[in-house]
């Protein structure tokens, strides 16, 4: 079966095809701007997407999937930190992109083909400003900013299905804070800042332009950056948290399409895909209300991050996912049975258990779109309706592990990698190693052998049974000990 995606601009689920006669398809997700960590709810959409692309390149072939995500490396939150941390903004965004780029390895996300800074592509953002001033659609304002003027484009909403009475023009900048602001929170249309008047508290972080020296606004170096690395052609998908879709993609479908108004029958995107929040226990996760968890976070609790990955993959991604600490030891016994189901197949398929681990490592080398389903045909099937991954994983759980012969096995191997790694990225087989001890068990451990050490049998014995209460338990040596799990 085809994938088939539902869209946001037309509510409506739909068959997902590369729009340009190349067969290319083109795929942008808005990305992280790089001022902390990332948190896990961030890694929801990224790892959403990274499905999704890994299922196009099941679809389509590797070579014919391009991926854009940004980095946002100015902002007036990374401005504020400069000044308080004292460093410059470069520092600053080479620090956390670094770290960024490190969660991604470890929640074995590909890399995107592209990824442009904004930055780094100040002079195709000024372009842009200077096509939508030319085209009447922007206007620079008395203190030297430039806003794009909501009332010229009569489509404005029809992403976010918003019905604005009225149009708010800003002509000043008295009352325009609000809208100079890189975030936004009303639910209001208003005309928002294309660039940015050079303030004294911006420091050293401007850049010239015809307008004066400034900086550019949030929204347009999405469309800036699209419109570079894809050439003005129209985009098969792009992507995004549902907090994204208003204002900021409703302003990267305004400047967009008015930058283009004079080529007729343009199309900015074809598909609007966005994926719903994680919550804790009803509240959203997000640095402003200071409940996050970072992937640091998850493996100081002694879970590795493919454990992170499978639980953010839980629940449908236009669904809500409530993260709770059962969920995470809930999405490590499934990988253990995944794994124990791929072990299993490869001893029957090389029938010699010398070569079962290098079996499934060579296959898993090899590219997934080459590998056969076997009895997993059924789990693809669900996800290509509208990435029903929860569907697919239920459909895996529910193959026997037993193959009838050799020829099943072999086939099963190459679909359950297929499936597993190769589409929903979980990196499996999982190593010895990564059985990580939490610090705390750590702590308790070594507290205990202490106590033996030092002949206090009842406090090593109530040690032991802290640990055991945790799940944990310790094999002593003469030397020493190893903790397992119990
Ligand atoms: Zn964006």
């Amino acid at each position: 079966m085809p994938l088939r995606l539902h869209n946001t601009l037309t509510r409506a689920i739909e068959l997902v095809t590369p729009a340009n006669a190349d067969g290319v398809f083109r795929m942008y997700c808005c990305g992280p701007t790089v001022y902390g960590p990332s948190h896990i709810g961030n890694f929801r959409a990224f790892v959403v997407q990274d499905v999704l692309r890994r299922a196009l390149e099941i679809e389509l072939g590797a070579e014919k999937v391009l991926h854009a995500r940004n980095i946002t490396d100015v902002d007036d939150r990374i401005i504020v930190q400069t000044q308080t941390e004292k460093r410059s903004l470069a520092e600053i965004t080479a620090h956390w992109s670094g770290l960024f780029h490190a969660d991604c390895r470890a929640l074995n996300l590909l890399p995107p083909h592209y990824e442009p800074s904004a930055v780094e592509h100040i002079p195709a953002q000024v372009a842009l400003i200077e096509r939508l001033i030319f085209h009447r659609h922007a206007y620079r304002a008395d203190d030297g900013s430039v806003y794009f003027d909501v009332s010229t484009y009569p489509a404005y909403g029809g992403l976010a299905r918003l019905d604005f009475t009225a149009l708010r023009k800003q002509t000043t900048n008295s009352a325009g804070e609000a809208n100079l602001a890189d975030k936004y929170d009303r639910e209001a249309a208003a005309d928002f800042a294309l660039w940015k008047a050079r303030k004294p508290e911006d420091g050293s972080n401007y850049w010239p332009s015809p307008w004066g020296e400034g900086r550019p606004g949030w929204h347009i170096e999405c469309s800036a950056m699209i419109e570079k690395i894809f050439g003005g052609q129209t985009i098969d998908l792009h992507g995004g948290g549902i907090d994204l879709i208003f204002p900021h993609h409703e302003n990267e479908i305004a400047q967009s399409c008015c930058a283009h108004e004079s080529e007729p029958g343009y199309s900015f995107v074809r598909h609007w895909f966005h994926n719903a929040h994680l919550l804790l226990e009803d509240t959203k996760m997000s640095r402003s209300l200071g409940n996050l968890y970072t992937v640091a976070d998850i493996q100081k609790m002694g879970f590795d991050p493919v454990v992170l990955r499978y639980v953010l993959l839980t629940a449908h991604y236009r669904s809500p996912l409530v993260f709770t600490q059962n969920g995470l030891e809930a999405a490590q016994s499934a990988l253990h049975k995944l794994d124990k189901h791929l072990l299993a197949l490869a001893l029957r398929a090389t029938g010699d258990a010398a070569k079962t681990k290098e079996t499934l490592l060579r296959l898993k080398k090899s590219s997934p779109k080459a590998l056969r389903w076997g009895r997993f045909a059924t789990a693809w099937e669900v996800l290509t309706d509208d990435l029903n991954v929860p569907g697919t994983l239920g459909e895996i759980f529910k193959v026997e592990p037993k193959a009838a012969t050799v020829e099943q096995a072999k086939e099963d191997l190459e679909g359950l990698l297929k499936i597993t790694v190769g589409v929903l990225g979980l990196d499996l087989p999982l190593p010895e190693t990564k059985i990580l001890v939490p610090d705390e068990i750590v702590e308790l451990a070594k507290q205990r052998w202490a106590a033996k050490q030092a002949k206090d049998f009842a406090k090593a014995d109530a040690l032991r049974k802290e640990l055991s209460a945790r799940g944990w338990k310790s094999l002593d040596r003469k030397d020493g000990y190893d903790l397992a799990k119990e």
